[in-house]
């Protein structure tokens, strides 16, 4: 959940899941409706499907138990080196490494390194400087390893802060660390540019058949899979052509508004969207296996992601939004 997201965002998400899933069991019978309900707004919903994957493999192999190993632990699904890493060594004490952004952060300034973050050969080498310093001081305690793991990711998090403002009058390692000494923390971490992000023109319709709105369930697989979204297809539409678009699909519009335009980033995509609420009198047959006619109570207990915020805000379709 803490994926690219703050602490006091996640804690209401996380009081929400833990009450609908109290433990691995319910987790792994959970209905994905619903956990895709509880997840939307937080993204990357593969991160949830897979802890569901993880639950049910736990329950099949482990008795609903996570293994106490790092390496066994990897295996499960969407569990990585980071993941795995910070369970064995806070949860169990284990000395292994758990190296995060913020810890990547940490550890470069420490010792002055300019490589850049982004490289998965650095981590490793990083992991390895932990696990050796556990190794060569003959570290086993438990819960001085997990107190250490923690402490450094709340140093990176709150301290070593990123943008070249780290706080290192309060910082513990102000003394030793190179890049504070040799005034390089503004040019240390190195992060080389990110990928170019995809930017794709979209049009949304929203579907309106008296107090109904139209939805299309997103396929199994892929971007956002199984979730619903508003009708839309990956081009700008003027008023004209959004017309013919919606004939060529069987629908008779009574009233075309146009929408707010809004945009959303995901990792490596940004939809930019141009939407149209679309009033109609009638409705053509639709499969529904690929459709679903809801209205706005039913439309609340439906995952649909957050990139369509703009327009369930619109309508007032959030939960607890009294709007009409
Ligand atoms: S001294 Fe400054 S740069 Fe070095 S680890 Fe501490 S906060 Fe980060």
């Amino acid at each position: 959940m803490l994926q690219q997201t703050r602490v006091e965002a996640v804690i209401s998400y996380y009081e929400r899941f833990r009450k609908q899933y109290p433990d691995v069991e319910s987790l792994a019978k959970a209905d994905e409706e619903t956990l895709l309900r509880l997840w939307e707004g937080l993204g990357y919903y593969s991160r949830v499907r897979n802890m569901k994957k993880c639950a049910q493999v736990l329950m099949e192999r482990y008795n609903g138990t996570l293994p106490e190993n790092k390496e066994e632990m990897m295996k499960l699904p969407g569990i990585g080196s980071y993941t795995a890493g910070a369970v064995s060594a806070i949860a169990y004490g284990l000395p292994e490494a758990a190296v995060d952004g913020n810890v990547l952060r940490v550890l470069a300034r420490l010792f002055a390194i300019r490589d850049d973050i982004r490289d998965l050969k650095l981590k490793k080498e990083l992991e390895n400087t932990i696990t050796d310093f556990y190794q060569k001081n003959r570290i086993s305690d438990p819960e001085y390893i997990s107190d250490l793991t923690q402490a450094l990711m709340e140093l990176g998090a709150t301290v070593c802060l990123p943008s070249g403002r780290p706080l290192c009058e309060k910082c513990p390692f102000s003394s030793d660390c190179k890049a504070c000494r040799e005034s390089l923390t503004d040019v240390i971490p190195f992060r080389s540019r990110d990928r170019d992000r995809r930017i794709v023109d979209r049009t949304l319709f929203v579907i309106r058949h008296e107090d109904d709105f139209l939805l299309h369930r997103r396929p199994s697989e892929g971007l956002l899979a199984g979730m619903y979204e508003f009708i839309g297809i990956d081009r700008k539409l003027n008023r004209e052509e959004a017309l013919h678009h919606l004939k060529d699909m069987g629908i008779e519009a009574k009233e075309l508004n146009a929408l707010p335009p809004s945009r959303h980033v995901f990792t490596h995509l940004e939809w930019r969207m141009e939407a149209y609420e679309i009033l109609v009198e009638e409705l053509p047959e639709f499969d529904r296996s690929e459709y679903i006619l809801t209205d706005r109570h039913q439309l609340q207990s439906l995952a649909v992601p957050s990139a369509f915020r703009t327009y369930l805000n619109h309508y007032g379709l959030r939960k607890g939004d009294k709007r009409k």
